[in-house]
């Protein structure tokens, strides 16, 4: 099958990551290149997030707890890091960006600083992480356009009191781009606030909150190239500032007394007791301050190029379903073989072509389901599906290896 594509490399992409010469055994004893295309899991690692951490572990001490010179200095690189995400998604004056695990940790801090109250408005398609924390959630069904998502949640504001719309920037089932600022401008109407879950978006393009309309966005540096165990929320202090710690130790607390009696600190700290991750908000400042530096437009013109090789390649294989592929998205398709558990795909892409994607429901159970449902009668329809997810050191080589694997696979 011709390449969509002219030539046969991709773009530059602005962020070299680790990993690219890691070959692995296959089933016929072959050494293959490994073809990594899992990343919307979990990303590569950037090398200016390995150097930037590198650089620090020499002097690497205690943050916010000594008068050291060295822990001075984690200090500084600490909060300098915090600066450089606050950079990175476009914070206003007075916001808050607290490090986190993740952006599941980051969503469960909102939903327990979400004042007493206030209506949670979600779609049923959302990411486990951004379904599931909510304690007085109203989950709207799933939308089959843009705007029908704005009108539904137009609709569900006219009938709630005070709320906040938790909305998923793009979708991690198929990358499909949701129309977050029209949700927001709706949701602004109304008084509400938004969240906007950037876990799959920060790696792919801009996350600015004013564009967004966000009040709050939540990321993983283990998607954004940055590993090492640190996530963000970022957004509106009032709220943070107002709720009980979401965790109760050393750091956030100003003044303890005799009796247990507690005075809480305010600002980030207030929700980040205990000795912080320093190498996991260092990696992530060094990616968040090369793309803030780059831009986005070699970012955008790398995944193009390579998504559209994947999506004409992976249309031109006999039977496939494909989810998402049509619609403005990033780097993120989704399919079925239809005769073939997914698991069994997976495993053979694996063990016979040295390609990594994952197989499941991609912990959106709902959105899943509904879209295999929809690609197959019940009974004909494999009960999970396969994704493919490229970025920052995918190759065209890695691309032309799945679709051919696929067709050979589906083939038989
Ligand atoms: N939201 C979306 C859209 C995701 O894809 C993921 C991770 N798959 C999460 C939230 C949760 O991210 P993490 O596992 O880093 O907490």
């Amino acid at each position: 099958m011709p390449p969509p594509t002219a030539g046969s490399a991709p773009p530059r992409h602005p962020l070299a990551v680790l990993g690219g010469d890691v070959t692995v055994r296959v089933a016929d004893g072959r050494l293959l290149p490994y073809a990594n295309l899992d990343v919307a899991a979990t990303a590569p690692c950037a090398v200016v997030a390995a150097d930037a951490v590198t650089r620090m572990l020499p002097t690497y001490a205690s943050v916010h707890r000594g008068a050291g010179a060295l822990s001075q200095r984690c200090t500084l690189a600490y909060e300098r890091a915090r600066a450089s995400v606050a950079r990175f998604v476009g914070c206003r004056p007075g916001d808050q960006v607290v490090f986190t695990r993740n952006s599941t940790d980051a969503l469960n801090l909102l939903a327990h600083a979400v004042p007493a109250g206030t209506t949670v408005l979600t779609f049923v398609g959302e990411h486990h992480a951004n379904l599931l924390p909510w304690r007085r959630a109203v989950r709207l069904p799933l939308p089959r356009t843009p705007d029908e998502a704005v009108a539904a949640v137009d609709e569900a504001l006219r009938r709630h009191g005070p709320a906040l719309v938790a909305v998923t920037a793009t979708s991690n089932v198929t990358g499909e781009v949701w129309p977050v600022a029209g949700i927001a401008q709706v949701a602004h109407r109304y008084g509400a606030r938004v969240v906007v879950d950037a876990a799959q978006l920060a790696a792919h393009g801009p996350v600015r909150m004013a564009a967004l309309g966000a009040d709050y966005v939540v990321l993983s540096g283990h998607k954004l190239y940055a590993p090492f165990g640190a996530g963000v929320l970022a957004g509106r202090a009032d709220w943070l500032d107002a709720a009980e710690p979401y965790l109760r130790g050393g750091g956030a607390s100003a003044h303890v007394a005799v009796d247990g009696t507690v005075r809480w600190t305010g600002g980030p700290a207030r929700h980040e007791a205990g000795t912080p991750n320093l190498a996991g908000a260092v990696a992530l400042a060094a990616v968040c301050d090369t793309l803030t530096t780059t831009g986005w437009a070699e970012v955008t013109r790398h995944e193009r190029w390579l998504l559209d090789r994947l999506d004409a390649g992976l249309a031109g294989v006999h039977r496939l379903a494909l989810f998402g592929a049509g619609h403005p998205r990033t780097g993120i398709i989704s399919f079925t073989v239809p005769g073939l558990e997914s698991a069994e795909v997976a495993r053979r892409l694996a063990d016979e072509f040295g390609i990594g994607v994952r197989d499941g429901l991609f912990c959106a159970h709902p959105l899943t389901r509904h879209l295999l449902a929809a690609a197959a009668p019940a009974a004909a329809a494999p009960a999970t599906a396969v994704r493919a997810s490229i970025g920052a050191g995918t190759t065209a080589e890695h691309v032309d290896r799945l679709v051919a694997a696929v067709a050979q696979i589906a083939g038989r």
